[in-house]
């Protein structure tokens, strides 16, 4: 997660390899390995646990002060999101959260600031009945927090990148970009309850997910922006799609605080949403009402943008390229 927000990309610009590129050349091996029905590649990797009709989902991510949270972010905020982050890898293979281990690394030992971080923690995995089960507590210069988190799923059932078939239609939860702009509030000293809360508290799509096992043909969480993560689910599944820009739902705030160029860019490039965007059947998903429909997979490779009926070209600036 080394673009997760425009904080990371802007600071990782003069990484040499992209991190995608650096976790194939170094890290995936690309073998069988017994008990590992998915590994790198997916929102989580999902083992084999014979014998039980369940499988066991196993996601991480960390965050790093200045780079994933501007350091004047609250305790209880940088745990509640350093678990919700998590929940919503789960969320996206359709797994049910049950345990979590924490790894937290601090300056200090400051008293108030530890009650506040286990209050942020405790909050967002209660909410979905997660234990902690174990951790490691080390000092360090900066506050870097790592959850690793286990689901279970019914066996054989957990939500792929990789199952999109041409025809589709591709779906968002929520609405997009939120977090992008409340985090760009929150660095230019401006502030929006609502669009702030949504970069420090963002409320995984844990039912969701569950509920589109058997419907969704293939998931991803949106982390690292809309484009960049629907890009993935499609080469995941070798196939191409395009989206209606017009049609991805933006908040009421986004709607009355940013112009046009502005939450196009939010709602394509910003990171940090944690909604879900899946593809489906049409017909298999009409009862879930947090869903939009915002385009359609193709038979094609690569993902084409159009804005009233035009293919339109975007760069991560949300300028607009026509062809
Ligand atoms: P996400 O945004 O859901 O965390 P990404 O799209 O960033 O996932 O995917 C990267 C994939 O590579 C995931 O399957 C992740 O588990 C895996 N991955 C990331 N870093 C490493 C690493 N250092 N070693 C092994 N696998 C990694
Ligand atoms: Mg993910």
């Amino acid at each position: 997660m080394l673009h997760r927000s425009p904080y990371a990309r802007s600071r990782y610009k003069q990484t040499p390899v992209d991190e995608f590129e650096l976790i194939r050349r170094y890290f995936d091996r690309q073998r069988a390995t017994p008990g590992v029905i998915t590994g790198i590649g997916d929102d989580g990797a999902i083992l084999s646990v014979p014998g039980t009709g369940l499988e066991l989902v196993q996601v991480v991510d960390t965050l790093v002060e200045d780079v994933h949270f501007p350091a004047a972010t609250s305790a209880a905020d940088i745990a509640y999101r350093a678990v919700a982050v998590n929940l919503s890898d789960i969320a996206a293979m359709g797994a049910r959260p049950r345990w979590m281990t924490l790894a937290l690394t601090m300056p200090s030992g400051d008293e108030h600031w530890l009650v506040e971080f286990a209050k942020g923690l405790f909050k967002a995995a209660d909410a979905h009945e997660v234990a902690l089960v174990g951790g490691d507590t080390t000092r360090g210069a900066s506050i870097v927090v790592t959850v690793n988190m286990t689901g279970e799923v019914a066996a054989g059932r957990a939500l792929l990148r990789s199952g999109a078939s041409a025809g589709d239609t591709i779906f968002v939860t929520g609405t997009i970009g939120d977090a992008a702009a409340g985090l760009a509030l929150l660095q230019s000293g401006g502030n929006d309850d609502f669009l702030c809360g949504r970069f420090l508290r963002p409320s995984a799509r844990v039912d969701t997910g569950a509920r589109l096992v058997g419907r969704a043909s293939a998931a991803i969480d949106l982390s690292d922006g809309l484009l960049g993560d629907l890009r993935k689910l499609l080469d995941a599944s070798g196939v191409g799609g395009e989206i209606d820009v017009a049609s991805v739902p933006l908040s009421n705030a986004m709607k009355s605080r940013f112009e046009q160029e502005e939450r196009t860019r939010f709602a394509l490039f910003g990171g940090d949403d944690y909604e879900l965007c899946f593809t489906a059947a049409d017909e298999r998903i009409s009862d879930l009402d947090d869903a939009s429909p915002i385009g359609r997979v193709t038979g094609e490779s690569g993902l084409v943008c159009r804005l009233d009926g035009d293919i339109v070209d975007y760069d991560d600036s949300g300028y607009r390229h026509f062809r």
